[in-house]
């Protein structure tokens, strides 16, 4: 097993607006380390997502390097980054992107089946996780039928479902009211430490970033 699970050296991203070109990361360095929970801090437009997106193996257009359990990663081809993400990543977003046609336990359920489990240890699975979350009664409704919050925690138990050794959040309770997102977040990081999984959680809300183990920030295209 490598000693972190992600390491990045001088990761670089520049982008051209209107003509001029504005460098968004200007070379960054950092590792998280096994089950480490990293706040990833700084104002709208400083980066964070462009960072996340890079590590996620979202987008391209990164120079630096880029490791995942000890696998470069930043220079693979399209097949071994989907495989990367598959069995290494999961993924929170300010909104949900839930399937709308499956109940909150098949949404758990498909990642786990993409990654070759049965659909009966899949089933287990995505039940003990949503029901950690509070939503052992909400299993077999759809998002449309979930509340805000609840859509929230569907997803982070379908970011949970292969045991990923990283999670990437990017504003995970941003779309959420203060009450709501404080709740969602205690019960996402918890599950998070249960699982033994690290992350990394891009946010603005200090209140949020002071509940993670350790708190970086992005400040002119660098880490503070
Ligand atoms: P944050 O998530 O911290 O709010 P972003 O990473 O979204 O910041 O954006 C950082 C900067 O990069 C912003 O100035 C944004 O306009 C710019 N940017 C992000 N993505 C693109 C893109 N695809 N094309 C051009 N500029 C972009
Ligand atoms: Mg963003």
């Amino acid at each position: 097993m490598s000693e972190t699970v992600l390491a990045v050296k001088a990761l670089a991203r520049s982008f051209e607006q209107g003509g001029v070109r504005i460098d968004v990361l200007r070379g960054i360095d950092f590792t998280i380390g096994h089950g480490e929970i990293v706040a990833l801090l700084g104002p709208s437009g400083s980066g964070k997502s462009t960072m996340l997106q890079a590590v996620g193996l979202l987008e391209g257009g990164f120079s630096g390097s880029i490791a995942i359990d000890g696998e470069e990663v930043g220079s693979l081809e399209s097949d071994a980054r989907t495989r990367i993400r598959r069995d290494h990543l999961g993924f929170v977003y300010q909104f949900h992107h839930l399937l709308p046609d499956f109940s909150a336990k098949e949404n758990v359920v498909i990642p786990q089946l993409i990654r070759g489990a049965t659909y009966a240890d899949a089933e287990k699975r995505a039940a003990s996780l949503l029901n950690r979350l509070g939503l052992g009664h909400r299993l077999e409704h759809r998002p449309s039928q979930l509340s805000g919050g609840e859509q929230q925690r569907v997803a982070v138990g379908r970011a949970l479902a292969n045991k990923p050794s990283l999670v990437l959040a990017d504003e995970p309770t941003g779309n959420l009211d203060e009450a709501t997102a404080d709740i969602v977040l205690a019960e996402f990081l918890k599950l998070v430490r249960e699982e033994g999984s690290a992350a990394l959680i891009a946010t603005h809300n200090e209140r949020l970033a002071k509940k993670t183990d350790r708190l970086v920030r992005l400040h002119e295209g660098r880490l503070e």
